[in-house]
């Protein structure tokens, strides 16, 4: 969709685009000013696998000090983007016909990696009735003997749906009767959470040693271009990714790592800045995408996104004479009539709705869903039959 959004703006048409994964802040100056640092001081050589000892350990004393989480520096692997740290985890811990438990909707690359893995995806399928997020009976459910895996993202992408320390302890008590699977736990949005403070399921002692935090930079401080992530587990699993990722990307760039040093050691104010704005902006749209007929939606608690139903709308007619058979069809529609570019959600496995994201600036957000209001109501009446 971004791309297509793109091709049209790139004709003349004014796009708007609320189809990226991404903020639009600027990476903090302090962080800027290490990068700058780096480059003169010549940090021009390659790094260790796993990233500077000193990264590693600003990381581990960061989960102390945010998390409460005890973490040494050889548990902490640096890769390239949260993204790496997945794959390293899911390459590591997945072997041929593996079960891996993934709540819908999830992160696009989950399955993908998954499937890279030779494993096999067991969907739980959520809805916005239940604001995205399972329960532990559902988990209990799906789990067999193959099962290796459970992978969910806290605060969610493509739902905003946040998961409270209740709600994690009930899933928590699931996996200690199943002491054999394991849990990745990406926890990118972190920082962009309008509840209470961040919890992480390694809080809880009972299952943190199978448990793989992924995280990083790019959302927190700005930094998607930067590629910087990192996993914390068990040891044993942190010598296993930075032997994989010894022979596919090696450490990330010298420079990234000095200015994620500063980052991590800068204090929160630019992310509580960051916060604040996204909410003003989660009401906003939140009141404007309520008043339109047909759209179903829940008020996310976190990350930047909206993931509206928008079933209702699947079977009516465009003035063009097309169809709006699903959620793919509805995006290309707002995007064609509407000048909207958002994600059919399709790609996040669950094709009832689309992802919009909020991550622009407000009057762009106003403009943008009085825009999807009228192309909407221009289908309201021509129902197929
Ligand atoms: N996990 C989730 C849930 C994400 O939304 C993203 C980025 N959109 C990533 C991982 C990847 O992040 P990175 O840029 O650090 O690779």
């Amino acid at each position: 969709m971004a791309k297509l959004g793109r091709e049209l703006a790139a004709k003349g048409v004014d796009v708007i685009s609320l189809s990226l994964g991404e903020t639009d802040f600027f990476t903090p100056d302090f962080v800027k000013d290490a990068a700058k640092e780096a480059i003169d001081k010549n940090f021009s050589y390659y790094t260790p696998v796993a990233g500077y000892p000193e990264l590693r350990k600003s990381i581990a004393a960061k989960l102390k000090r945010e998390n409460n989480l005890d973490y040494e520096f050889d548990q902490i692997v640096v890769s390239t983007g949260a993204k790496q740290s997945l794959a390293n985890a899911i390459l590591c811990l997945v072997n041929p016909g593996d079960e891996v438990v993934i709540p819908t909707p999830y992160w696009v690359s989950y399955s993908e990696l998954v499937k890279l893995a030779e494993g096999k995806s067991v969907f739980i399928n959520t809805s916005i009735d239940t604001d995205f997020k399972i329960t532990p009976a559902e988990l209990e459910a799906v789990i067999t003997p193959q099962t290796k895996l459970f992978m969910f993202s806290s605060p969610n992408n493509p739902t905003g749906a946040v998961y409270s320390r209740e709600e994690l302890a009930a899933l928590v008590k699931v996996f200690e009767k199943h002491p054999d699977i394991f849990i990745i736990s990406d926890e990118i949005y972190e920082h962009i959470n309008f509840l209470d403070k961040h919890v992480s399921i390694a809080e809880f002692e009972s299952v943190k040693d199978r448990v793989i935090i992924i995280n990083g930079l790019s959302k927190a401080y700005a930094m998607t271009g930067w590629r910087i992530g990192y996993s914390a587990s068990s040891k044993e699993i942190a010598a296993a990714c930075d032997k994989l990722q010894s022979q596919i990307t090696s450490g990330t760039c010298s420079i990234t790592q000095k200015a994620g040093v500063a980052a991590y050691e800068g204090g929160l104010d630019t992310i509580k800045e960051m916060r604040e704005v996204f909410l003003r902006r989660r009401d906003l749209v939140y009141g404007l995408l309520k008043e339109i007929q047909g759209v179903k939606v829940n008020l996310p608690d976190g990350a930047f996104y909206f993931f509206p139903d928008v079933s209702s709308f699947f079977g009516s007619i465009t003035t063009d004479g097309d169809v709006i058979k699903n959620a793919g069809d509805l995006a290309l529609y707002l995007l064609n009539v509407g000048h909207v570019a958002t994600v059919s959600g399709d790609s996040f496995g669950d094709p009832a709705s689309i992802r919009i994201s909020y991550a622009a600036a407000d009057d762009k957000l106003v403009e943008a869903v009085k825009r999807i209001k009228f192309a909407l109501e221009g289908l309201k009446n021509e129902k197929a039959v």
